[in-house]
């Protein structure tokens, strides 16, 4: 975090502050993680914080340290909504725009309140007093472990904050695997674990908790797994009526793309999730090197991310959806065929 960003935060915490906390829609192991992780922190320096997530998050997290205390905006309106009006200061996480947070957008842009912008997405949106955004940091919650350093508090680290902060860098990295896991992200993994994060415990929490009917879907997303060799991508679809027969729950289809990202030869991978609800086909893409899905994300499904992973959507149907990213494709044959 550079000078003039710490300096405005010490300005803002010179005396105790009514804090909100708040993740993406959808959150993941990282959006919850470093948003608890932080609210840990600032509660330690004398501040008050309330920790607000726009919708609901799978079971696989609701084991962390302080998640009982999350606000769910889509459940609790009113009382997420008088929390942001009485705010001093929000913390924006894990997200680079306002339009990241569903529901919640329109609440977040009425407010007064300053905002503070901590993320490692691509192309920050700009309406934080002070915005901390490293492109190239493995999770927010390596960026929150770097904050607490920045304002020469990191004796604060606790178990709690420790355990937080863990599961949202190995959450985020694909257990320690992707290209965005950095000597340093190692380092702070490790000062993790001296501070109380048991590894073995956090990862048997996160991963070893799968449902019967979560490995019966499994079976279907890689019966469904199409290849396309010469243009070295493998997809994914799962109807609605796929999800409906596996009694599918929030954080059931996560990490299914990366069973076709992981195929010999495959550079660019998706999923394709037929959502009936909202009347769009949500999408997540992968890719390895230097094959940008932030860019196809973005110039094609209204999306965004980073450069090895991102997500976005479509409204047409699922077959329209397939089609259409497969008439697609051949435009980027030279770049899939060459990335490296
Ligand atoms: P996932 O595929 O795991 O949902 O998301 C991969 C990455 O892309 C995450 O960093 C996530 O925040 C980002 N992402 C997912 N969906 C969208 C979207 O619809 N819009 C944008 N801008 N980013 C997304
Ligand atoms: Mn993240």
């Amino acid at each position: 975090m550079n000078k003039e960003t710490t300096q405005i935060v010490k300005e803002l915490f010179a005396s105790p502050q009514k804090i909100v906390i708040v993740g993406h829609k959808n959150p993941d192991g990282d959006a919850i993680g470093s948003c608890l992780g932080l609210s840990f922190f600032l509660e330690s320096m004398g501040h008050s914080t309330t920790v607000i997530m726009p919708n609901d998050f799978p079971d696989f997290l609701k084991w962390l340290p302080g998640v009982d205390d999350i606000i769910i905006h889509e459940r609790e309106t009113n009382k997420s909504t008088a929390q942001i009006k009485d705010a001093d200061i929000i913390f924006t996480l894990d997200f680079n725009s306002l339009d990241r947070i569903g529901e919640m957008q329109s609440v977040l842009e009425e407010s007064t309140s300053k905002f503070v912008m901590i993320d490692h997405h691509q192309q920050p949106a700009d309406y934080a007093v002070a915005t901390y955004s490293n492109v190239k940091m493995s999770s927010t919650s390596e960026m929150v472990f770097h904050f607490m350093d920045a304002m020469g508090q990191s004796e604060k680290l606790s178990k709690e904050i420790a355990i937080n902060l863990y599961t949202g860098i190995m959450t985020d990295t694909g257990s320690f695997r992707f290209s965005s896991t950095s000597p340093t992200t190692h380092r702070v993994a490790a000062k993790l674990i001296e501070a109380g994060a048991e590894s073995a415990v956090i990862n048997q929490n996160i991963y070893d908790t799968n449902s019967p009917e979560r490995m019966k879907l499994l079976g279907v997303a890689l019966n469904n797994l199409v290849i396309l060799p010469e243009l070295h991508t493998a997809y994914i679809t799962m109807t609605q009526k796929e999800l409906d027969d596996h009694n599918f729950k929030k954080g059931d289809t996560e990490g299914f793309v990366n069973y076709a990202l992981s195929v010999k030869g495959i550079v660019f991978a998706a999923i394709f999730i037929e959502n009936k609800q909202e009347s769009i086909v949500k999408i997540s893409f992968r890719s390895k090197d230097d094959f940008s899905v932030n860019d196809f994300a973005r110039n094609h499904y209204s999306g965004g991310g980073h450069i090895n992973a991102a997500g976005g959507k479509s409204s047409q149907s699922l077959n329209k959806t397939i089609s259409e990213f497969i008439s697609i494709l051949p435009r980027y044959k030279n770049e899939l065929t060459h990335a490296s």
